[in-house]
């Protein structure tokens, strides 16, 4: 049954039909006597009826999106609105009562990922199925995911984050594979979650599991037996991996995740009688980033070992099976295993890769382009550009750098080999189902073609002068702020001015996303209103973010942010005209919250270090104005809308992949050439902020900045005060902020993940 058959149904009442015999079927009793957890397992039930009774989307070639994290967000609200009836679910649970948000709060999120490249695969399954292209992503099934946040004391403490009860979207299938490590062997379990394609079909995400695993070990916070391999495999997302354990757990889970996908893909190949000689022609292995990347070794494994094929011919096969995409020019985050691990974990792979370092050896003399180096460690990345068909890079500048820098030398061997593919972001998610209103508003004044085509979004721009317009559009932001404005005060309990100008920066926490540098502005300012530099108009400068719980100055921005809450929101002088919120906690479901209620955008990384950043795109969707460095997508972002409509600032990447060249950054220089940062810097260990925190995290983090600042907080923050002022200054004419934010949604549609995903096909997958 397709779409259409389902609207009609729903035409006909069927949506409080399904609803009244799901709550007797459930709970025995008619929809108006359940309480909203109850009447949340109702809407499941019958929403996953519609979808099982929706057509599986079918092709001659398959894409399979391989990857360590789907950060996919509670998923009832997009499902509705994918299969079309999210109003008419609205319109009869309103009817007994019932208020939709209240029922989609029920909805744990699911944990299955930690920032951008997470979310960005699941925008990803949404616009593949959305295409009506054939496509399923493979993952794990992390039972505590990546950590639930809590401050004490203002710092951040990492608990387990349980999302998985019986009313989850998992569904058990009866497939699982035998899973061989060097000293065991596992039996996996499968448990499919459907991903269903906007008035479209439906694709799965198959997310494997082991049966043994136990949540007993578990102790104080996150911690547990990192050797117990049966109880904690698929325990938790990147456990710690500051040691030889954490690192070989990270191994065995890598090696499951793509056993477990080879054996699947080759599963389903059979079934449709597909020779293997012709699996490439029928099958496409996409590789997020590095963690998928034993999938090739382990294909060709089984391809010679298990299907007698011959060396040179699986190595063949295998390669133009298969893709890369890099999402990090970070060089502590490529990859690199020491061999003898892989010998301890997957021995059965280590002749293989072997074979592959070897052949590589014998056709380059560069020893920069080998698999194995001197040390002895597998370059994980190298594996994929030798043996993949594809490499990709996630931005326009990110591209350029890696083939300009990081991954020259490969570039120059293989040119064809390397493309671009501009991240994007659902706008189902992303604009439709967190910011109603504002869809709502746009379909008013260009109708909705621009649903189905992100394109028609630049109609909009008919409206520049239309005053009416913009004032409908500027009346939505002030409804979400409010809206913003409640939820923070019930979460959080801090009260902030609904009128005062909204400034957020919500991301994983981590120096090259340069918090640290938010910060300093707030000390900046906060100094300035002590001395009786009154701002125009109150300003609220919100954070969101987790730090990796190892990552220790991390944890210590973290720790000055919520010093300056304290400090800065308790201080009469200065309270009245700026407050700073740092919401516990930040994920996708706080994220749907905070964007659309943004003025400004913080995009403030080192140039050259953010590959492209999705969340800047939410942002821009949502008519908030980005303030950033010329960085990942934000030059997409400029190129777009054009100078005036974007506040950038900073070095450029040429100038800063320079300074790395001739280490001539000497943060210290800037500390005493300015007295501006040398006020701000200082007051880190100030006795008011001694006096909230703790002087062993702060003082740290003020030697960092001091003494090293690897990713130059100093080298752009007299230019981010200045641009700043002036985009809080330019806030004060409201016709002109609101032609800016009407021509940042306006040209958002470049950012559509089905654009993205149109590319992909179109370049490397050819489905
Ligand atoms: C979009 C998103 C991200 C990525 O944000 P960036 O600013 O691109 O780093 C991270 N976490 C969540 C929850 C998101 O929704």
């Amino acid at each position: 049954m397709g779409i259409e058959r389902i609207r009609e149904q729903v035409y006909c009442h069927e949506v409080e039909k399904e609803l009244a015999t799901a709550a007797k079927e459930l709970y025995g009793k008619s929809l108006h006597e359940l309480d909203d957890a109850q009447v949340y397992d109702c809407v499941l039930q019958m929403t996953k009826d519609f979808i099982h009774a929706a057509k599986h989307i079918r092709g001659d070639k398959k894409i399979y999106y391989i990857s360590a994290e789907f950060l996919i967000g509670k998923l009832l609200t997009n499902n509705l609105i994918n299969l079309g009836i999210y109003d008419k679910v609205r319109e009869v649970l309103a009817k007994y009562g019932k208020d939709i948000t209240a029922i989609e709060d029920v909805e744990n999120e699911p944990s299955l990922g930690n920032g951008g490249l997470g979310r960005l695969a699941a925008c990803f399954l949404d616009s593949i199925a959305t295409l009506g292209l054939c496509g399923d992503g493979i993952g794990l099934n992390y039972h505590f995911g990546l950590f639930k946040q809590v401050f004490e004391n203002r710092l951040q403490t990492a608990v387990p984050d349980r999302w998985i009860t019986d009313s989850s979207w998992l569904n058990k299938t009866d497939i699982g594979f035998d899973v061989c490590f060097g000293d065991k062997k596992v039996r996996s379990v499968l448990y499919d979650i459907d991903v269903i394609g906007y008035e479209n079909g439906v694709n799965k995400l198959h997310l494997f599991d082991l049966e043994t695993v136990d949540d007993s070990i578990i102790k104080k916070g996150i911690s547990f037996d990192k050797e117990d391999i049966e109880k904690n495999l698929t325990l938790f997302l990147y456990p710690d991996d500051s040691d030889e354990a954490g690192n070989l757990l990270r191994i065995h889970q890598q090696y499951f995740m793509v056993s477990n996908a080879a054996q699947l893909i080759l599963r389903e190949l059979h079934e449709q009688q597909i020779d293997l000689h012709e699996m490439y022609k029928h099958a496409v292995i996409q590789i997020n980033d590095t963690h998928p990347t034993m999938v090739i070794p382990e294909l060709i494994r089984i391809l010679t070992e298990e299907k007698a094929m011959d060396m040179d011919e699986a190595i063949d096969i295998v390669s133009k099976s298969c893709a890369y995409t890099n999402h990090t020019i970070l060089a502590e985050a490529l990859e690199k295993w020491p061999l003898k691990y892989l010998e301890k974990v997957v021995p059965q792979l280590v002749p293989i890769i072997k074979e592959l370092d070897k052949r590589v050896r014998s056709k380059y003399k560069d020893k920069d382009l080998r698999i194995i180096d001197a040390d002895k460690r597998v370059h994980m990345a190298h594996i994929d550009i030798h043996y993949g068909f594809s490499v990709n890079g996630v931005a326009a500048l990110h591209t350029q750098i890696l083939k300009e820098t990081e991954l020259n030398k490969f570039y120059k061997i293989y040119p064809e080999k390397f493309n671009n593919k501009t991240n994007g972001i659902t706008f189902r998610r992303w604009l439709i189902a967190c910011n109603r209103e504002l869809s709502d508003t746009i379909t008013g004044l260009i109708g909705d073609g621009w649903k189905k085509d992100a394109n028609k979004l630049t109609d909009l721009m008919d409206h520049i002068n239309d005053r009416e317009a913009i004032e409908r559009i500027m009346a939505v932001k002030e409804q979400k702020k409010s809206q913003l404005c409640d939820h923070i005060k019930a979460k959080e309990g801090i009260e902030f001015d609904r009128n005062s100008i909204f400034d957020i920066q919500i991301k994983r926490m981590h120096e090259y996303k340069r918090q640290q540098m938010n910060a300093l502005y707030i000390i900046h300012k906060y100094l300035e209103i002590k001395g009786g530099k009154k701002p125009a108009r109150p300003m609220t400068f919100i954070f969101g973010a987790k730090a990796a719980p190892a990552y220790v100055i991390a944890q210590d921005v973290i720790h000055l942010i919520l010093c300056l809450q304290e400090i800065v929101n308790n201080d009469p002088d200065v309270s009245p005209y700026m407050k700073v919120v740092m919401v516990e906690n930040y994920n996708v479901s706080y994220a749907e919250k905070l964007i659309p209620a943004c003025d400004i955008s913080e995009q403030i990384s080192l140039a050259s270090k953010e590959a492209s950043g999705t969340g800047n795109m939410k942002f821009m969707l949502n008519g908030a104005v980005t303030l950033g460095t010329m960085d990942g997508a934000n030059v997409e972002i400029h190129e777009l809308v054009g100078d005036d409509n974007i506040y950038v600032f900073g070095k450029d990447s040429d100038t800063v992949i320079d300074l790395y060249a001739k280490s001539a950054y000497v943060s210290k220089d800037y500390y005493k050439k300015s007295k501006v940062i040398k006020a701000a810097v200082d007051f880190i260990t100030d006795k008011k902020v001694l006096a909230v925190g703790r002087r062993e995290n702060l003082k740290r983090l003020r030697d960092e900045l001091l003494n090293k600042d690897w990713f130059m907080t100093l080298l752009d923050l007299e230019e981010y005060i200045a641009v700043k002022d002036r985009a809080f200054a330019d806030y004060e004419d409201r016709a002109a902020w609101g032609r800016k934010m009407l021509t940042n949604i306006a040209k958002a549609g470049f950012f559509s993940s089905d654009r993205t995903i149109a590319q992909y096909n179109e370049d490397i997958w050819k489905l």
